[in-house]
């Protein structure tokens, strides 16, 4: 059995990403930037934001936090956006995700510049993503095809099923693994039989958002098994969608949570900052 090491794949990643940001620096005067904005105090989001402001730091990757109230107006919350849209230190924003439920995702998503969305996951850059040529990708499906590329994992011909039909997740996941020639089926809550599939498939992306959903009886001997999953926020008890050790003699290849998905999500994240700063950097340019 493969640890899909996602901890150690997205430190080398970083490591690599260095004297690219090096490049930046002496070509423009200054860092990378990317801008988050947090909205209210969400305990797991302040977690997620701290660690993407300290993988920044650790890469040399210039980062700002814009902490917002919980009760703020759409209005307000669509003016910040547009201030950093407009601000040309400014290389990528992101909007931790969720928000308070009286704030719309839709307009936050429409509003983001998509030369300067970090995620990849404004409406246009999602537009793209469906014609096959995005520019930046949404950062947790892009980090696990980078793992399964790191592992040389080839899913092309493989049956692929993806648990989970999110806009951050399971939509951009399935069309990822789609356009790398994976056959792909996309389950959710209202799937009939859902182990009938999972069990058939070469490669299973778990990302239902359910502790522990899924063990030993649920997959093929032999297949790969991502688990895109986060729960709990506490050391050591943190877990996924998957009943981990059940799987340890039966799958292949198995991504462990903490240490899999999630520090290659924030990679991603990093990539995609920079690429964004350097497309506007040769923008400048012409
Ligand atoms: P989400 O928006 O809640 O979506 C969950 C999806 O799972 C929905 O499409 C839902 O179907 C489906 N689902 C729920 N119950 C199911 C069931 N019994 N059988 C089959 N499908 C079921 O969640 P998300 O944002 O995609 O995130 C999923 C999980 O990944 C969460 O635990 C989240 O914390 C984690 N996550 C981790 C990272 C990371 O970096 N590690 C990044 C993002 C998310 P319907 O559409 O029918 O409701």
């Amino acid at each position: 059995m493969i640890l899909l090491d996602g901890k150690s794949v997205a430190a080398a990643r970083r490591e690599a990403l260095k004297p690219r940001v090096e490049s930046f620096k002496s070509k423009v005067g200054r860092a990378p930037h990317l801008s988050v904005v947090l909205v209210g105090d969400d305990p797991a989001s302040r977690v997620y934001v701290r660690n993407k402001e300290k993988a920044c730091h650790n890469t040399g990757i210039d980062s700002k936090v814009y902490n917002l109230p919980a009760d703020i107006s759409q209005e307000a919350l669509d003016q910040q956006i547009e201030i950093l849209n407009a601000d040309t230190t400014v290389d990528g924003i992101l909007v931790q995700l969720p928000v308070p439920k009286h704030l719309s995702v839709e307009s936050i998503m429409k509003k983001i510049k998509p030369e300067k969305d970090a995620d990849g996951l404004t409406y246009m850059n999602s537009g793209f993503l469906l014609a096959g040529n995005a520019i930046v990708k949404p950062c947790t499906p892009l980090g696990i095809m980078r793992i399964l590329e790191h592992y040389k994992i080839n899913v092309e011909g493989m049956k692929a099923v993806v648990v989970g039909r999110s806009q951050i997740v399971g939509k951009p996941m399935t069309l990822l693994l789609s356009d790398a020639n994976a056959t792909v089926t996309m389950c959710h809550s209202k799937t009939k039989d859902l182990k009938s599939y999972t069990l058939n498939a070469d490669i299973v992306v778990v990302a239902a958002g359910k502790r522990r959903f899924l063990g030993r009886g649920d997959f093929k001997a032999g297949s790969v098994v991502i688990d895109v999953g986060m729960h709990g926020s506490g050391a050591g008890e943190l877990c996924g969608d998957v009943r981990f050790e059940e799987l340890l003699d039966v799958a292949a290849a198995i991504t462990p949570v903490p240490g899999g998905v999630g520090p290659m999500t924030i990679c991603s994240l990093l990539e995609n900052t920079v690429q964004l700063a350097e497309l506007r950097a040769i923008n400048y340019q012409k």
